[in-house]
């Protein structure tokens, strides 16, 4: 059987891909640099260490292991610092992309997952966001996630690399085993930051931006737990293998919680007091990101077993007393 790579399956969303697939009896090669990925989340397959700016390295790869399709997390993920650093953001996520491609290409690799992102939709001009709603990114970030997109069509056009791309909604929660969860360096998502105030580890957590045009001012969100998502892969994949065209699929829960909310949440499942600041917007937010994930339920066949905002801040809270400890 042909093995799947992973790239970036050191970190969050890919390290609970590796399981997954893993799981199932496949057999998977993760590509990590460790620059941002954990060595104690190479749980589940053979590990090649290296950066996709790397052509030599990637070559190599391809050459080592007979690679059916691959799954490519890797990217910088932080959209305030893609607004202040695009050049990382363009060099790591987009020409970095490219190399994968190409390198892709040269080894007659043809099937590939890809982590976009709900951030391609911009400022949303619907409640609900379906896969052909308009895309208009705020951040570089989001961007370099636009361009990818619009590369893969292009190679699927010229090369017959036929691709998903997977676009996230907010990915939360952690293995309910156990075994892996979300550890960013330095952490800017919500969910973890408030969860290190909830255990004394900052004092607060701040919202940033309470006069969104929402019902309490702050943004919407729709949180996905990050099994549910490594689940979607293993979807997507079985989609390429049985002859599914390029496509997008948005893959979230299709319920917005505010900012609000989530502190309110996570304060009940922690039963911890959480003290809040409020300051400024933060530049390169949507206001709102609600999916409607009908395609990926109906073509995909992807059922969401985690699909309680409560189960996925309580899986967090969980890893984060044990990771934290
Ligand atoms: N957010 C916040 N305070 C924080 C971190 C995030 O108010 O310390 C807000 C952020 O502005 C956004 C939401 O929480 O509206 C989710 O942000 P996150 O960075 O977790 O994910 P994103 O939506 O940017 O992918």
């Amino acid at each position: 059987m042909k093995k799947t790579l992973i790239t970036g399956g050191a970190g969050y969303i890919g390290s609970h891909a590796a399981k997954a697939l893993s799981s199932l009896g496949r057999e998977v090669v993760v590509l990590d640099s460790l620059v941002a990925g954990h060595r104690d989340f190479l749980k589940w397959g053979e590990f090649e260490q290296g950066d996709l700016a790397d052509s030599a390295f990637l070559k190599g790869v391809f050459s080592r292991h007979d690679i059916g399709e691959v799954l490519h997390f890797a990217a910088f993920i932080a959209v305030g610092e893609s607004v202040e650093k695009p050049d990382m953001y363009y060099g790591n996520n987009v020409r970095n992309t490219l190399n994968l491609l190409d390198a892709m290409l040269e080894a007659d690799v043809k099937r590939l997952v890809f982590s976009s992102t709900a951030a391609v939709y911009g400022e949303p001009v619907t409640d609900v966001i379906a896969e052909d709603h308009p895309l208009s990114p705020l951040s570089p970030y989001a961007w370099s996630k636009r361009m990818i997109e619009q590369m893969l069509a292009d190679y699927d056009h010229a090369y017959g690399l036929k691709h998903v791309c997977l676009r996230y909604f907010n990915a939360a929660g952690a293995d309910p085993d156990g075994e892996i969860g979300e550890r960013h360096q330095p952490e800017t998502h919500l969910i973890p930051l408030i969860l290190h105030a909830a255990l004394g580890l900052r004092d607060n957590i701040t919202i940033f931006g309470t006069d969104y045009p929402t019902p309490d001012g702050t943004c919407l969100r729709d949180y996905i737990h990050v099994t549910d998502l490594a689940n979607a892969h293993v979807k997507a994949l079985e989609y390429l293998e049985s002859g599914g065209a390029s496509r997008a699929f948005n893959l979230g829960n299709g319920n917005g919680f505010s900012v609000r909310e989530i502190i309110d949440v996570a304060q009940e499942v922690s039963g911890k007091d959480i003290p809040v600041t409020e300051s400024e917007r933060r530049p390169g937010d949507s206001p709102s990101l609600v999916s409607s994930a009908k395609a990926a339920h109906g073509v995909l066949g992807w059922n969401p077993q985690f699909g309680n905002v409560r189960d996925i801040v309580r899986t967090a809270w969980d890893w984060h007393q044990k990771d934290l400890a």
